[in-house]
């Protein structure tokens, strides 16, 4: 049994799916009935038995007040907070939103059990990006309530932007993730920063799916009946069935027929409907999205030029008429090379594959693929991890502090291949506290050390106290998208000279600050026992050139060479009087 084992879960709000990384691979699990889907429904039967997924919506037609569906939009909401309003009553049902969601994730975990033949007990959940606190929490209580620790919560877009493998699209792309699912639609601008998708913007409608199609479609068939009938509930959901089927297959068919037979007990029903059709019903809610779309997009203050992908996400994106007003708005192809129905699920999958560490094959290298290293006094990057080291590997450093009195050192674990701190990417930091003392008397060795999981830790140890202060960073250190070792690279050649320049610049400054300090020091000490004109020449020479900021590295060095020389009288003098002194006051003297 794999203990380590994590689920990917998308809890939709009209399906679900559950699945698991194997043999490297992310994939979604089927039940008994090969069903990758299970619809978010729940039934709960009079005499206490509940019932999930299809055969819970089969009873929507039979028992439609004991039969709860789209319970993801009460969630995390205070009764009335919700802006809908379900055609069954909860609290007569003795349960809450959490307990339902908590059925169907106990049946997604029961598909996964059965599949695997092992019991498994951490997830991933996937939520949409707009969910409050209260939603994620009642979210992961459901699952804690089926028996599942969550790992994760993952926005639904971020989850379809990983199942698409836009996190290897690189620093900076953005994606806009249009997500049109059975009772809502949801529009994400995403962008990457940092190896990690940013939610820019986020719009939708919660009121707003392909349901709505299906009642404008029922609306229409029920007008094509040539015989008049009395409202009935019942009736009803077999009618939405049937328009539901027939719509799906009008996403691949131009027509299709429509056959109800003794609907109400007498009668029987048959029409063909056109593509063109239902399309002109479709075509009001399909353009609600396309203005949403238009927000997210000037919330994020971008123009549709500014993305790198759109892609298509839920159900509803599956109709011919949303891909092709998709294409118009955005002026580009989305890309189709996921199923839109299991993009979500197959990200969290991904997301649940990285965390157990299943999916590490896929990612690791045995090299550093960038330098490792930390911000020394100065702002400058000290490597410890040169690049294209083999790992496992280890490497340290002895540290001091830069300034008297110093009590902590924050010690930047930084990546990459620029000379200067402020160029590379911060992996992590931590403050390593020692004892105050004078300039330079701490001591404090600095290690890292990389496992062959690649996971980087930094021990920093204060010598005086033998104190140790640990920094575990996991996978970043290894993991790096190609595109972006490339683009650093690129950085580090371009800005090759200017680095080495600023490098130099800033080590002979901070020469020059200990030369002028040492000065400023000893000056009033040796009264005129030296030529102190000589000195303060060369010191203001050199303070004029660190003022001008013209990070000409020469003329510092030779500046700090001559102060250097004309205080080496001075160094002597200073040490010849400290030892009279000491001689004197040993003599009693
Ligand atoms: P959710 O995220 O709300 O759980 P899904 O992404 O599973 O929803 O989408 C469900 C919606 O997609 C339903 O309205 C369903 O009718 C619709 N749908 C599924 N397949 C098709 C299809 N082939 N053509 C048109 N609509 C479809
Ligand atoms: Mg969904």
């Amino acid at each position: 049994m794999d203990n380590n084992l994590i689920l990917g879960i998308d809890l939709g709000t009209t399906n679900s799916l559950v699945g698991v990384v194997d043999a490297g691979f992310p994939i979604l699990l089927a039940d008994k009935n090969g069903e990758r889907s299970t619809p978010s429904v729940v039934h709960y039967g009079s005499g206490g038995h509940i019932t999930v997924g299809t055969a819970a919506r089969r009873q929507q037609v039979l028992d439609s007040a004991r039969t709860v569906f789209s319970v993801k939009r009460l969630i995390g909401r205070r009764p009335g907070e919700s802006d809908w309003e379900p055609p069954y009553d909860l609290r007569v049902l003795g349960t809450t939103p959490s307990k339902v969601s908590a059925e169907i994730l106990k049946h997604l975990k029961q598909v996964a059990e059965d599949s695997l033949g092992q019991n498994v007990s951490r997830a991933v959940i996937t939520v949409p990006a707009f969910f409050n606190d209260a939603q994620r929490a009642a979210t992961k209580h459901a699952a804690e309530l089926a028996g599942l620790s969550v790992d994760r919560i993952l926005a639904e877009p971020t989850a379809a932007a990983l199942a698409y493998g836009l996190d290897q699209l690189g620093e900076r792309k953005r994606v806009a993730v249009y997500d049109f699912g059975g009772g809502t639609f949801d529009i994400s601008i995403l962008e990457m920063r940092d190896g990690v998708f940013q939610v820019l913007s986020t719009a939708g409608d919660t009121q707003l799916g392909g349901d709505d199609i299906d009642a404008a479609l029922v609306r229409y068939l029920k007008s094509k009946r040539d015989w008049t009938a009395a409202e009935d509930v019942a009736q009803d959901a077999a009618w939405t069935e049937a328009a539901e089927r027939a719509k799906r297959q009008l996403s691949t068919h131009d027509s299709v027929e429509v056959i109800l037979p003794f609907i109400d007990g007498s009668h029987s029903f048959h029409v063909v409907v056109e593509r063109a059709e239902l399309e002109q019903m479709a075509r009001p809610f399909v353009d609600r999205t396309i203005k949403h779309c238009q927000r997210a997009l000037h919330d994020a203050k971008l123009n549709v030029e500014d993305l790198d992908e759109v892609i298509l996400v839920g159900g509803s994106t599956r109709m011919p008429l949303v891909r092709q007003r998709v294409r118009d708005a955005f002026k580009t192809e989305p890309n189709l090379s996921q199923n839109p129905d299991e993009a979500v699920a197959k990200g969290a999958v991904i997301q649940a594959g990285i965390l157990s560490g299943a999916l590490r094959q896929m990612i690791l290298l045995d090299v550093t693929p960038l330098s490792l290293g930390i911000e020394t006094f100065g702002g400058l990057m000290n490597i410890i991890i040169p690049r294209n080291s083999t790992i496992p590997c280890k490497a340290g450093e002895m540290f001091t502090n830069a300034v008297a009195g110093q009590e902590s050192m924050l010690i930047r674990v930084l990546q990459g291949e620029r000379e200067l701190a402020k160029d590379n990417w911060e992996l992590g930091r931590v403050e390593v506290p020692f004892p105050s003392g004078a300039k330079g008397t701490a001591r404090v060795g600095v290690q890292f050390s990389i496992d062959a999981d690649g996971i980087l830790s930094v021990l920093a140890r204060d010598t005086a106290t033998g104190k140790d202060t640990v920094l575990e960073i996991q996978n970043t250190a290894v993991d790096v998208d190609d595109s972006r070792v490339e683009e650093m690279i690129n950085a580090s050649v371009e800005h090759a000279l200017d680095d080495m320049n600023e490098r130099i610049w800033t080590e002979a400054k901070m020469k020059s600050e200990e030369l002028l300090a040492a000065v400023d020091e000893a000056l009033p000490l040796v009264g005129d026992a030296v030529d102190t004109g000589a000195i303060r020449r060369a010191s203001s020479a050199v303070r004029e050139i660190l003022e001008a900021e013209l990070h000409d590295a020469t003329a510092l060095k030779r500046a700090n060479a001559t102060l250097d020389d004309v205080t080496q009288s001075l160094a002597v003098l200073l040490v010849e009087r400290a030892m009279e002194e000491a001689l004197d006051r040993k003599l009693g003297l």
